[in-house]
Formats: C-alpha cells, structure tokens, sequence
C-alpha cells in the first residue's frame, strides 16, 4: 500500500505547475518547459488544438445558421458573455456559459471569461501597448494604492523578449508615455486617420495619433515561422481563431512551443480547487485539483506554482487555500488578498461623420484597428480634478450607402449601390480606475458551483473619479473632432456594468510591504516563496494601456527568477 502511494505521489510529481493556459499560463508554459523543468499545465476547459480546433474559421456569412446573430435562447443561457462585442455565432463557443459558472454580484459586474485551453487568447482584440513610468510610478506620485515594487526599468528588456516572440506590428513613435517596442512593421491609418493624426499633432502639443500596436504577424521573421505561424492575412476573422497562426495567442504560439520541448504534460478538465501549503515545510507542495467531468479529486505536487487562472479566478484559488498558517487565504497575512480590484473604463464613445477626403477610401482590413491615442491628461502635471487619465481608440471607416427601406427589385438595386456614404469616425476611451479597498471579490460563505468550490462574490463598482474622466473624455474629444471639421458628434455614454472592459485586474497585488501587499518584485508570494502570480491580479494600478502584453513580460521575467532560485536551492 505505502508503495503505491509512494509511485502516485511520483507520477504526480512534477518540477513546476502552472494553473490556467491562457495568455499568461501558456507564456509561463513556454519559460518554464525551455528552461528544462518538467511541466503541469492545469487547465479547467476542454482542449482547443490550434487549427484542428476552430470550426468556424473558414466559414462564410451565409454558413451561419443565423448569418452570425445571437438566439433568444444563447441570450438566455449566456445573459453577461453575450453582451461581450465579440460573443457572436461565430466565436460564442470560445465564451463559457454563464449559467453553469454562477457568480454572486453584490454590484453588477459583468464576468467574461473563456474556459479553455488558450483562455482568453483566442477572443483578445490584441491591442499590445507597453507601460511607462507615468504608469508604474502613478500610485506614489498621485497618491493611491501602493507604490510598485517595479520601474520601467525592471521590464523593458522582458517586454523586447516577448515582443520578439510573440510578434508586435508598432511604430517606433518615440513617446515617453508610450515606450516603443521590437516590433514588426506597423499597419498603416487610412486616410482620414491620416488626417485627423494631423490635425491633433499640430494643434495640441502633447496629443498623439498612432498606429495601434496589435499582436499580429505583419511581416513575419524565422522565429515565428519555426513556431508554424505565417503572415497575417488581414481577414479580420481572429475571434474565431487564426488557421495562419496570423495573430499571437497561446494555442498557435506558447503552447505548441512548449510541447515540442517534450517537457508539457497539459490537462484540460482540471479545475484548480486551492494550493495545497504544507505547514511543516512552510511551503506549497501542490495543487488540489477536481476532474470537471469526474468530479474526481487528484493532488499533484511540485516544487514551484504558478496561479496564472486570470485575474479574478487567481484570487479565487488563493482565497480557498486555507490552512492552519493561512486561514484567510494563501499569503493573505496581509488581509488585502481580494481587495484592491480594479478595471479600465470603456464606458465612453464618440462617434462622427467627415465630408472631406471622398476621393478616397478605407484600404483594405486593418486588423490593427486604426489609431490610438496615449494618455494625455494629467501627464507632465495635475490638471484636472480627477486623478489619472485616459486613452483612446480613434478609427475611420466608409461603407456603400444602403438604403433598405424598399422591397423587390427596388430593395435589390438599392443593395447593389456601390456608392460610397461620408466617413465615419469614432473613438473610445480607455480609463484608468483607481484600486480601492471597497472593490474587492470574496468567497461565498454558503453558495458553491458543481465542482464543490465556493462562488465568488464580486463586489465592485464606478466611483466619482470615473465620472469626471469620462465627463472630460467627451469634452476633450467633442473639442478635437471640432478642430478637425467632424460634423454630427454625438457622444454615446454608457451605463454598462464594471467588467464589460474584460481588463480587470488586481486583488493580489505587488508591493514592497508585506502589510499592504501579497507579492514581490518578482510576483512571488511574500509569505510563501514558491508560489507566483503574474496575471492581471498581480497589478497594483490599471495604467490606460491594454495589460496582456504586461502579464507576458513579468511572467517571463518571474520565471527566470524563479529558476535562477530553483537552481540555488532556494525556493
Ligand atoms: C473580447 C476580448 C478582447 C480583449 N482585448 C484585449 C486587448 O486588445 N489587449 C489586451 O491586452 N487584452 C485584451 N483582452 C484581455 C485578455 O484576453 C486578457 O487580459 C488575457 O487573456 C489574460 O490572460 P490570463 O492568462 O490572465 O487569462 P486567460 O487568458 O483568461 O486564461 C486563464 C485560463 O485559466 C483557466 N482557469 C481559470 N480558473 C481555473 C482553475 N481554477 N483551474 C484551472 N484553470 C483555470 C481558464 O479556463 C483560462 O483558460 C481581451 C479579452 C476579450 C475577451
């Protein structure tokens, strides 16, 4: 009997695991596996082998039962993913369904989440912008949260090294906001783009128009070949996965990558219930983990854990790992594990129209999404009554005028008019919230889902800072598009629910202090060495930029500072 314990606990045994195979799982993946550590990826969704696995990527409009539209019935089952722009027939099945993953919302938060080998990386408009120091030294410098344990400094080179990898098309913009990156040739604004690039640039002297920054193969070099990918072929479809390997994400790219290296074992169906803490080592010793379709209960074991589950899952599985040295979570001496949550505000829009510039036309798909505009306020000093800023997208586009009011031969000739209507422009912004101790998630006292782990209750919400950025991004807006000479601005204020902006992060923060903070510099767990966590709830502050490209560069970096550890025998 010993024995066979003793070979179960051997087969379960490995150097790292990593739990969660999304965006920054499978980056950890790729660390650890190259680096030669024998590697559990956990992952609680099904597989979603990259090509093999994207049933509708080939799939013309007419192909769709309902030529791409929701059904009452998908409504129903997935009341908050579906509101999610990119929840449509054909990415629905990349979404869980909201039904069978219950959430208890003390405030309206709308939880999007994809459970599947690869995350949310299939779904991900790919925006990759990197941070600067107005990010990293914000909270210090405006007073809020807890200063970061990191500076721009501690990242660049690890941004350079995922940028390599991954394959960023950027210009290099020389923006002290907007650090430049290794980056593949930018997709180019179309011509009102162009114009309106102009038009700020001249009459504003620290506003911005760029070329998004956007994880796509615009030209690709060998290291993307020798990972099977190919050039993007600009046909916008990458919700429904990337056949050409066109866009990065962890099934066309890490992941692949780590299983060549014979180092990955990956279980699909395998959620992770807490972190097993032995209190006589005074270390983690494994994961706890039920079968989703079993429900059986296995422990596998290794000397270093990654929780890379997404940010509000991640603190999810440290809240529910209790022990006699962790009662209220694992790390949590603090008693600011779950706290601090924040999220960017998306909540604004302005859209518009230009007579100008009709002799010409959008050229072709832009999977980069057009421009974008860095943070502006409050930059260089303090100059409105709210703290931090915001950034923005801003795109052009034209369409065949399309009148279908009428019927028969009519309705048909009127569809068949190739005339072009005015541009339309529109921008929206990208918020900074502010982490507070009054956002927090915490677990259910009584309510568990179908695999016996506590819901989560999220309690999250705007507050008064939110209101005036968004007030201010409106009227900063309204005035450039007025200088440009765009008629017909009409703002579109939305009361959409924290969440929608899929960016939340925070609730296991980084921080110098041990009494206001649960991580390190390097995302290790303060009061437990061998346990990291690089996903969004690592993040002391929001910034305005999209934050994946963030999770990538401190993963890598944690890893190596991990295995450097590991190698010293002290972790
Ligand atoms: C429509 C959309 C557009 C977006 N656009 C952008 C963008 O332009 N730029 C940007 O930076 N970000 C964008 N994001 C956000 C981006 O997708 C996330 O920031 C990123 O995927 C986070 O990486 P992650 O590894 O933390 O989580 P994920 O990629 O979500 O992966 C987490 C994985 O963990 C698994 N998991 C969860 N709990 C457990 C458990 N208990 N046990 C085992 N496994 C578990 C999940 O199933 C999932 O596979 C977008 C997201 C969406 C949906």
């Amino acid at each position: 009997m010993a024995n066979i314990n003793i070979d179960s606990r051997k087969k379960n045994t490995f150097d790292a695991i990593v739990v969660g195979s999304g965006i920054s799982g499978g980056w950890a993946a790729k660390e650890f596996t190259e680096k030669g550590l024998k590697t559990l990826v956990l992952e609680r969704g099904r597989d979603v082998k990259h090509i093999v696995d994207y049933p509708t990527t080939n799939k013309y409009p007419y192909e769709f039962e309902h030529r791409g539209e929701l059904t009452q019935a998908v409504r129903e089952e997935s009341p908050i993913a579906s509101r999610c722009y990119a929840f449509r027939e054909d990415a629905m099945h990349f979404f869980v369904k909201d039904k069978e993953h219950p959430y208890v919302q003390e405030k309206p938060f709308d939880w999007i989440r994809g459970y599947q080998v690869g995350g949310k990386s299939l779904l991900w408009a790919r925006q990759t912008q990197r941070w600067s120091d107005f990010d990293f030294e914000g909270p210090k410098r405006d007073d809020f949260a807890v200063d970061w344990p990191i500076r721009y400094r501690d990242i660049d080179s690890w941004y350079s090294y995922v940028e390599r990898f991954a394959g960023i098309s950027g210009h290099k913009d020389g923006l002290q906001a907007l650090p430049d990156g290794d980056f593949l040739p930018a997709y180019p604004l179309n011509a009102v783009e162009d114009y309106f690039k102009k038009v700020v640039g001249s009459k504003y002297a620290n506003r911005h128009v760029i070329s998004s920054r956007c994880a796509h193969l615009s030209a690709p070099k060998q290291i993307h070949f020798d990972q099977g990918r190919g050039q993007c072929q600009n046909r916008v479809l990458c919700q429904r996965g990337c056949p050409f390997g066109g866009y990065f994400s962890s099934n066309s790219s890490t992941l692949p990558w780590a299983e060549k290296t014979g180092n990955l074992t990956l279980k699909p169906f395998s959620v992770v219930e807490s972190v097993i803490y032995d209190d006589r080592l005074g270390k983690a010793t494994g994961v706890r983990v039920v079968d989703t379709n079993t429900k059986e209960v296995t422990e596998y074991y290794a000397k270093v854990i990654f929780v890379n589950a997404a940010a509000i899952n991640t603190n999810l599985i440290l809240l529910n790992s209790t022990s006699t040295r962790f009662p209220q979570g694992l790390g949590n001496d603090s008693g600011v594990l779950g706290k601090y949550v924040a999220f960017h505000n998306y909540s604004a829009r302005i859209s518009a129209e230009y007579d100008g510039l009709k002799e010409f036309t959008k050229d072709g798909r832009n999977p980069s999404d057009g421009g974008y505009m860095p943070r502006f306020r409050n930059l260089l000093k303090q100059e409105t009554d709210f703290k931090r800023g915001y950034a923005a997208g801003f795109n052009a586009s034209r369409s065949p005028l399309r009148d279908t009011s009428g019927f028969g031969a009519e309705l048909k000739a009127q569809l068949l008019n190739k005339e072009l209507g005015p541009w339309r422009v529109g921008s929206h912004m990208m918020g900074e919230t502010i982490p507070k101790e009054s956002n927090y998630v915490k677990l259910d006292a009584s309510k568990k889902d179908d695999w016996g782990i506590p819901l989560l209750k999220i309690s999250v919400d705007y507050d008064d800072n939110d209101a005036k950025m968004k007030q201010d991004y409106i009227e900063q807006m309204t005035e450039m598009f007025t200088e440009a000479g765009f008629k017909n601005i009409t703002p579109n204020v939305s009361s959409q629910a924290p969440g929608l902006d899929i960016h939340e992060m925070g609730g296991v923060r980084m921080g110098y202090d041990p009494k206001t903070s649960i991580l390190n510099k390097w995302n290790q767990l303060h009061a437990c060495k061998n346990v990291f966590v690089t996903d969004g709830a690592c993040m002391t502050s929001t910034s305005t930029q999209n934050p994946s490209l963030t999770y990538m560069a401190l993963t890598a970096r944690a890893v190596d500072y991990a295995v450097s550890m590991m190698r010293k025998n002290e972790l």
